[in-house]
């Protein structure tokens, strides 16, 4: 018989399996461990080289999980923390796990103000930090410079792991449950076989293929290229990463903390007794644009210190006694990164059964652990087990793979590890890529731009002729005088918004609406000329989709989705259309959009089109072609700012010409140009969900208050039904996404602010404005009543606050929205 652990050690590469991991870096392997404790055993990881010999051997090794308001990220944090303190006892291979602390150092008021959001917020998911003062901090770190500092924030179990005996912990972990991990071996490509839908059959290695069902490219820098080989989309780029490790310097010993000052580019850590001095320079360098050589193994990079010398200086003086130490180890080593500085994780669209791991944006030791347990959730149980709307592989676009765009965003990218995160703030390269077609008209309007998924959108408007500048703030801006103009010109009177990068999809053909009417939750195959608010659901109930479907003809539909959620509901679409006779087309380059919003929005359309715009004609939720000057355009009567209003679909050549019409029409109406932070401040005053703000995958229609949206009663099947409706019946959840508004108007919200009832944390700000009618910061809060069902008595009973930066200010909570509760404005 031949055991687990024999079968394990074998170079012998076997003809199937039921998973492939490609890469056996710290990432792969920590898939394989994970895959193996859910009881997946028949998994072979494959190695080019030996494990660790890509970019894992030379990590710095920090295990740190301060520094994140993200739900996933900070449990993903903390899971690998406790799993790198226990794994010695499971393996009997030390991983090195140090909890020696962590300081984080706030030399500056944004960042102060940055690190106690975020403390607050990681405080409620279960991370013991501290505030200290820059005395404190010197105790502990006494070899810093502490005079100039505003405050520390030190997390006692933080530390420090070694990342080769943490792969190495792994890789017998899995080992001994019959995991096989084979060394030496190149995969060459995924075999997939299928039409519309492809799906994984095996992978290409340069010692023959394996047969399975599943394939796992965790492959590190390399992952780009793998990928490609299947048409597939995953733009990290290696970047040059430093650190140098000093001669033993007295007063370094094994217990000191990590010290980081992101201010100062630098983070400090013992190694050998002397210190590492680890960096993140504002201005990186990419490594290798046209690609990985395929034999580089335990390698290391030439150091361009001319570049560096800067950065380095600020760092060690930050630790004056570096500058006089002797050095060991100038390091340079590559680390991939992501053009949003999020990994690349999921699978892949178009191919079931091909799954991504990669681009770790060197926080790959300290993430594997959470992120090896996700992807094998993902796998066995088809539910990555967390909100993945922001990690999801399938947001990337193909023209993130140029490489152009490689080379200066990751050359951005990795200076903004380090750098403050004030709202606001921007990303500089890769801009101007995609222009809406109104591009030119909308910067002569004065136009404060954003990226908005590559898109150049209008945050603003600082008026015709004038340069509008902002800076990125915690604090209300000047700027905010146009964002409250914005805001009430369409409450009170009409606004118009272009929006052309909303995602577009036709859905056509016989089965068309029978397809439709499968994926989604609402009754969207009903009278033509209408639209519908829906949300596709998967199996087990969890929202994968939040958009609108218009009838358009009998065989023809219009899905109209956010931009951040473009990739995940045209991969969701085609996926689940694929064995129907019907043909999806991306159209979001075909049709601008704009919106004309409020109140006095009928006014200026009925003077721009000859069709008959009144309420007894042109019913909320209607669809028509109508004219506008000398074009067609689909007008549909829906708003997601509150009010009466209409979304205009124009065929790109006409919409220069439309928004000309509409613009000089609406002048004698007082027309206002409106940009997207106005469109925030109104549809959170109303309560607009958006996915993967407001929305993920985690959540149900109960929980989300969506229940109104789901039909029902329709006849047939449709994925997720009987979850769907259980979660409505089941009476009101214990989790609920609530409307919060603070009664005090000076302070701001934007995300992950703690909420808290009767003095209790309950929850936090998914997405968060400043409700300009309401006159306080808004948003969408999740809450969670702890002893039973979140009713609306449970909330009308608590006393509620929230805390912002650290102090609590008292606050309103409700189901409904505080603005036009009864939506009486938008059936107007
Ligand atoms: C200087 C530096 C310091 C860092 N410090 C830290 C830190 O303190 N904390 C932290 O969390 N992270 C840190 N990181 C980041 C961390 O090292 C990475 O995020 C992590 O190692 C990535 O792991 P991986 O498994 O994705 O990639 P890799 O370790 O590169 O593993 C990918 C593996 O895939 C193999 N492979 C590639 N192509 C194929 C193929 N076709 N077939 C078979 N095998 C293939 C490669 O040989 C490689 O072994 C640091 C990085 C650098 C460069």
């Amino acid at each position: 018989m031949v055991t687990a652990e024999a079968r394990s050690s074998s170079s012998v590469l076997p003809e199937r399996a039921r998973v492939v991991v490609i890469g056996g870096g710290v990432i792969g392997t920590s898939i394989a461990y994970h895959l193996a404790h859910l009881g997946w055993t028949d998994v072979v990881l494959l190695e080019r080289d030996r494990l660790t010999s890509g970019t894992t051997w030379h990590a710095a090794g920090l295990m740190t999980c301060f520094g994140s308001t993200s739900h996933t990220s900070t449990e993903i944090r903390l899971y690998g923390r406790d799993l790198y303190a226990r794994l010695e006892a499971e393996t009997g291979q030390a991983t090195g796990f140090r909890p020696v602390g962590l300081i984080e150092a706030a030399a500056d008021p944004g960042r102060l103000h940055e690190y106690r959001r975020i403390a607050a917020f990681q405080r409620t998911q279960g991370l013991e930090v501290h505030e200290i003062s820059p005395v404190e901090i010197a105790e502990r770190f006494p070899l810093a410079r502490t005079d100039d500092l505003l405050a520390g924030f030190y997390v006692p179990g933080d530390g420090r792991v070694n990342p080769v005996d943490l792969t190495m912990a792994l890789a017998k972990g899995a080992k001994a449950l019959g995991v096989r991990i084979v060394e030496g071996v190149t995969v060459e490509s995924v075999v997939t076989q299928g039409d519309r839908l492809q799906e994984v059959t095996g992978v290409r290695t340069d010692r023959g293929d394996i047969g399975c069902e599943y394939a796992v490219n965790a492959a590190g820098m390399w992952a780009r290229e793998l990928a490609a080989r299947n048409g597939l989309v995953v733009p990290n780029q290696a970047a040059e990463h430093y650190y140098l490790v000093t001669e033993p310097i007295d007063g370094v010993h094994a217990g000191l903390p990590v010290f980081e000052d992101p201010a100062a580019y630098g983070y400090y850590r013992e190694e050998g007794g002397g210190l590492m001095v680890g960096l993140f320079e504002p201005r990186a360098a990419a490594w290798q644009v046209g690609g990985i050589p395929r034999d580089f193994s335990f390698g290391t990079l030439e150091p361009d210190w001319e570049r560096m010398e800067p950065f380095l200086r600020t760092a060690m003086e930050r630790v004056p006694v570096t500058l006089g130490a002797g050095i060991r180890t100038f390091f340079c080593g590559p680390e991939s990164f992501t053009p949003d500085l999020l990994p690349a994780v999921g699978e892949v669209p178009g191919i079931r059964g091909y799954f991504v791991c990669a681009g770790l944006n060197s926080i790959g030791i300290l993430s594997s652990g959470g992120m090896g347990r996700l992807v094998a959730r993902w796998i066995t149980t088809g539910d990555p087990g967390a909100d993945v709307t922001a990690f999801h592989v399938d947001r990337f676009q193909p023209w993130q793979l140029t490489p152009a765009m490689r080379r200066e965003r990751t050359a951005e990218i990795l200076g903004t590890v380090y750098a403050a995160h004030a709202p606001g703030t921007q990303l500089r390269t890769g801009r101007g890529i995609k222009r809406s077609p109104l591009h030119d008209k909308l910067i002569a309007a004065g136009a404060y731009m954003k990226d908005v998924s590559g898109w150049e959108s209008p945050d603003w408007y600082a008026g015709p002729g004038q340069t509008p500048s902002a800076e990125p703030s915690w604090e209300p801006q000047p700027w905010f005088a146009h964002w409250r103009d914005e805001h009430e010109a369409v409450r009170t009177g009409v606004g118009l918004i272009d929006m052309s990068f909303m995602a577009k999809f036709l859905v056509e053909g016989p089965g068309a609406a029978a397809a439709l009417d499968r994926i989604s939750a609402g009754a969207v195959a009903g009278e033509v000329g209408r639209i519908v608010y829906t949300q596709w659901l998967d199996e087990r109930g969890g929202l994968q989709a939040d958009l609108t479907v218009t009838r358009l003809e009998p065989d023809s539909f219009l899905v109209v989705a956010s931009d951040t959620a473009h990739g995940h509901a045209l991969g969701w679409l085609r996926r689940h259309t694929a064995q129907d006779d019907a043909r999806v087309t991306d159209v979001t380059a075909v049709y601008a959009q704009v919106n004309l919003q409020g109140p006095r929005s009928r006014e200026v359309l009925a003077a721009v089109t000859s069709s008959d715009v009144s309420a007894a004609a042109f019913a909320f939720r209607d669809a028509r072609w109508i004219d506008v000057g000398g074009a067609w355009v689909l007008a549909v009567r829906i708003t997601y700012a509150g009010e009466l209003g209409w979304e205009l679909y124009i065929p790109v050549e006409h919409a220069g010409h439309v928004w000309e019409t509409i613009v000089g029409a609406g002048e004698p109406h007082g027309l206002r140009l409106v940009g997207l932070k106005a469109l925030g401040s109104l549809r959170l005053e109303k309560g607009y969900r958006d996915y993967g703000h407001d929305l993920d995958n985690t959540d149900d229609v109960a929980s989300v208050g969506l229940g109104f949206a789901v039909a029902k009663d329709k006849p047939g099947a449709w994925i997720g039904r009987e979850p769907a409706l259980a979660a409505l019946a089941a009476g009101p959840p214990s989790a609920r996404l609530v409307s919060v508004l603070l009664l005090d108007p000076r302070p701001l919200f934007f995300h992950a602010e703690v909420v808290l009832r009767d003095g209790i944390t309950v929850g936090d700000v998914r997405s968060g404005s400043y409700g300009w009618t309401l006159g306080g910061a808004v948003g969408l809060a999740f809450v969670t009543n702890p002893d039973g069902p979140a009713t609306t008595e449970w909330l009308a009973a608590g006393s509620w606050e929230v805390d912002v930066a650290g102090e609590r200010y008292a606050a309103r909570v409700s189901l409904r929205p505080f603005y036009d509760p009864t939506s009486a404005r938008v059936y107007d």
